[in-house]
């Protein structure tokens, strides 16, 4: 498992698009945002209006919290110091497995993977988990394999 983040050395700050979801992080669950409208389903939350009908009309949708490698990269060079003792670690593209919409959509999330550059590759499942950090307002919501697939794909070198 790549290191631990220094969460001392970050500070998450919830605005008024975010602080819904970190509430719901700290609660253990994962939320998208949901257009009332259409149903359409997107992440991150700041965008405050339906890509799909430009509705205002806003809600959450709780996601199962299991997906899909869709891509991902490593992290070797931190740009943030509260990552340098976590390098090398992964970076996902997450396909949410309740968040498919029947025109093909599907929502992607980004997340930090616990699991080393080996365990990972792109079509395994995966779910997210939740990891405290110094901050008591703030958990923050992590990814880790837990499966395997029969098509999975590993970038190499
Ligand atoms: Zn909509």
């Amino acid at each position: 498992m790549p290191g631990p983040i220094d969460y001392s050395k970050l500070r998450i700050l919830p605005d008024f698009d975010t602080a819904e979801w970190w509430a719901g992080t700290k609660a253990r669950k994962y939320l998208v945002r949901q257009c009332k409208a259409c149903g359409h389903k997107w992440f991150p939350p700041i965008f405050p209006a339906c890509a799909k009908c430009a509705s205002l009309d806003v809600a959450w949708f709780e996601a199962s919290g299991k997906g899909k490698v869709y891509s991902y990269v490593v992290v070797v060079q931190p740009i943030v110091g509260a990552f340098i003792g976590a390098v090398p670690y992964v970076v996902a593209i997450i396909e949410l497995d309740d968040c498919k919409e029947a025109d093909g959509t599907v929502t992607r999330v980004a997340g930090v993977m616990l699991d080393e550059e080996s365990e990972v590759a792109i079509g395994l499942p995966c779910e997210v988990v939740y990891e405290e950090t110094n901050d008591p307002k703030i958990v923050m919501p992590r990814w880790k394999i837990n499966g395997t697939a029969a098509n999975a794909w590993r970038f190499t070198e």
